[in-house]
């Protein structure tokens, strides 16, 4: 299988919002092996769209499109792939059903501009979108298998739920999966991890990637799992040879491992007098059920006493180089300095990232010994 997605919509090609249905798509095959040839955006132009399609379909054998399936004159997808394929559009009465039930639930009223949502091409299989209104539909023309999805990526998480994953899953059942492992590394820059894993992986054929998101500097390797135990030795060799610097692995993240194990806990206060905003950034996604359902604080300034059935967790400045980081929780305490590796004296966004990542470490190590 070869994939290509288009997406459809001149909010893309303007600016306006970025294509985040595209890399949804192959993502999610990528996790069944399939891989994807090519992406390719085009406006609300009909011209475009068919030379988008004709362009897709020739280096693919499966066709994902998303948007322009709306009831708005600039909704026009469906019309050129029924010209792209020769295959007429004809009416359905489910979907219209499904556009009456939906609107009408709602209190709102149908209009008839909304029945263009519910033409397909001749022969399409109609695959309902229960977050909206325009169905989706699924089609084989030119021996491709055609996947024709509305815009907004929620309709596309829930009609991918059901028959899309139903279709690939039965596809897939025998492709060589590709496995993907990671390394989040911390301390060196990216040319000296790079040189480790070169050494560690030398002479071997696999698939290296390197990529900075500071601070930190992953390694990934993917092979194919029918390599995986002729390659057993050397991914074993890298990883002892990453080890020393290794933080996290395949992708955790530090803030969600230390939201899993406050679930326990009934506060948490968190003063933060270093790193601005970049703390709370990382870890508000993180946290988000903890602070609904809990009680917690955030300040910036170091004033305040925690009762014991909280965790306190402190980040503060040592000297212009070096930060503090403590863990407060029923009477234990711990605390550690560390020095940034950076020789920068301002109060950088590089060095408030990373000592508000090495504070979360060391948080995360107390946490499993306190908790
Ligand atoms: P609707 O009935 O909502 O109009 P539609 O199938 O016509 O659905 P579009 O009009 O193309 O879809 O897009 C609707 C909205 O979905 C866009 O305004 C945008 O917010 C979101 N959207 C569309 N395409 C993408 C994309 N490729 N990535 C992320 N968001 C997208
Ligand atoms: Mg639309």
């Amino acid at each position: 299988m070869l994939v290509a997605v288009i997406g459809v919509g001149t909010e893309l090609t303007s600016g306006q919002i970025i294509n985040r249905n595209s890399a949804w798509i192959s993502k999610n095959l990528k996790d069944l092996g399939v891989p994807t040839s090519c992406h390719l955006v085009v406006p609300d132009d009909r011209a475009l769209i068919l030379d988008a399609l004709r362009f897709c379909a020739e280096r693919s054998d499966t066709l994902f499109v998303t948007g322009g399936l709306g009831p708005t004159t600039d909704d026009f997808t469906r019309e050129l792939i029924s010209e792209w394929s020769q295959l007429p559009l004809e009416f359905d009465q489910a979907s219209w059903d499904h556009v009456n039930h939906r609107l009408s639930s709602r209190g709102i009223q149908v209009r008839e501009s909304q029945r263009q949502q519910c033409l397909f091409p001749k022969g399409a299989k109609v695959l309902t979108n229960p977050e909206g209104t325009a169905n989706a539909f699924q089609m084989r023309v030119f021996n491709k298998d055609v996947f024709v999805l509305p815009g907004p990526p929620s309709e596309i998480a829930a009609v991918w739920k059901g028959e899309i994953s139903d279709f690939l899953r039965d596809k897939t059942k025998d492709i060589d999966q590709y496995i993907t492992y990671s390394w989040d590394t911390m301390g060196l820059g990216e040319s000296d991890v790079a040189h480790i894993a070169e050494n560690a992986l030398a002479g071997i054929e696999i698939e290296k990637g390197y990529r900075v998101h500071l601070p930190y500097v992953e390694v990934k390797i993917s092979f194919l799992a029918s390599e995986k135990e002729k390659l057993a030795p050397a991914i074993s060799r890298l990883n002892e040879a990453l080890k020393h610097i290794t933080i996290t692995r395949d992708g955790d993240d530090v803030p969600t491992l230390i939201a899993n194990k406050l679930t326990g806990v009934p506060k948490l206060h968190i003063v933060d007098t270093l790193s601005g905003q970049v703390l709370l950034n990382r870890l508000v996604p993180a946290l988000r059920s903890f602070m609904s359902e809990k009680a917690w604080s955030f300040s910036s300034t170091n004033n305040f006493h925690a009762d014991p059935q909280s965790v306190k967790l402190v980040l503060k400045a040592w000297d212009a180089t070096s930060a503090i980081a403590e863990i407060h929780y029923k009477g234990g305490s711990f605390k550690t300095i560390f020095e940034a590796p950076f020789m920068i004296s301002k109060m950088t966004e590089r060095k408030a990232l990373y000592f508000a990542e090495r504070a979360m470490i060391f948080w995360l190590q107390k946490l499993e010994d306190m908790i």
